[in-house]
């Protein structure tokens, strides 16, 4: 997943910890293998390589997943699009690299969530036209966090943080206490601009920090509004609080590409789902289910 895994689990028994940790790091590898983009023997890959062609059938779980991220774009208005990589690909935030606008209106042309047809008798998945791309990285982590505490459950684990890159989720407390996550200063790397508390919930940020390059003062990053092909640029970043990985994950894009407010009336609507977010300005805003106590 090119991402930085964090498993911590409390456990009476040593060995049993040990190997629990051990069991969700093989998870995440195999979680990663089928669904790079990157790889290309993924089942992810080769739908990019042929689902525009005929419709192609994939596992059950990466199945379910893209009906999830379809749920997300319905609920978003088309703002979580995981079409944006037919766009997407064409920038490498290392290189500095980014598409023309001839190139870029092109792509542009191919990013709807509509072009994904998903057919449930056949768990197939089928691209409606030619050089229409996907990529999962605004939820498959979340997922793969999901899968990880799904695992440590089974195995009697009560107590446990993990995370994956900007996604974590935690179950019962760390020695009584509840986890504790910090929010980063999106303009300044060791800074927090808050810590919050937390007990069996999950936590996602997306920020323009994570994967970006500069040109002319512009910041280049890896968060696309599927509306133009750019990068998403009214905040700097998003926390979102709720009750599994998947959807926080899934959420924290989208408000991103949604913006304060839009992302906000979104958020306040939802049962269960709270979101802090920096706007950019570097301004806090709360959802309503936090605002009392962050006064
Ligand atoms: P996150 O850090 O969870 O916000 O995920 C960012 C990743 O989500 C990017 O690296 C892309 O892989 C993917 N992504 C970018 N823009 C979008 C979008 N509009 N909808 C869905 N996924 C996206
Ligand atoms: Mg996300």
């Amino acid at each position: 997943m090119g991402t930085r895994i964090t498993v911590e689990v409390s456990s009476e028994d040593q060995q049993a910890g040990q190997q629990a940790i051990a069991a969700v790091m093989a998870e995440m590898r195999r979680i990663d293998r089928a669904m790079s983009p990157y790889r290309p023997d993924s089942e992810l890959a080769r739908l990019n390589q042929h689902a525009a062609d005929r419709p192609i059938p994939v596992s059950q779980e990466l199945f379910a997943l893209l009906q999830r991220a379809l749920s997300y774009s319905r609920l978003t208005n088309g703002a979580f699009d995981i079409t944006f990589a037919s766009a997407g690909f064409l920038y490498d935030y290392r290189q500095h690299k980014k598409p023309d606008k001839a190139a870029l209106y092109k792509a542009v042309s191919r990013i709807s969530y509509h072009n994904v047809v998903l057919d449930p008798a056949t768990h197939s998945v089928h691209f409606l036209k030619p050089g229409v791309k996907i990529d999962l990285g605004g939820i498959g982590k979340g997922h793969a966090v999901d899968q990880a505490i799904r695992l440590l459950r089974k195995r009697a684990i009560e107590n446990a943080l993990v995370t994956a890159g900007g996604d974590t989720r935690v179950i019962g407390t760390r020695w009584g206490r509840p986890w504790q996550i910090g929010i980063r200063d999106p303009r300044h790397r060791n800074k927090m601009v808050a810590m919050i508390p937390l007990q069996d919930v999950a936590v996602s940020t997306s920020g323009d920090y994570e994967r970006y390059f500069e040109e002319n003062g512009v910041r280049f990053h890896h968060i696309i509004d599927p509306k133009t092909g750019d990068s998403a640029r009214t905040l700097q970043s998003v926390t979102i609080i709720g009750p599994d990985a998947t959807t926080t994950d899934a959420l924290s894009t989208s408000v991103f590409v949604m913006g304060p407010a839009d992302g906000l009336r979104l958020i306040n609507r939802l049962e269960d789902i709270d979101a802090i977010i920096v706007d950019s300005q570097g301004v806090m805003h709360y959802s309503d289910g936090l605002e009392p106590a962050s006064k």
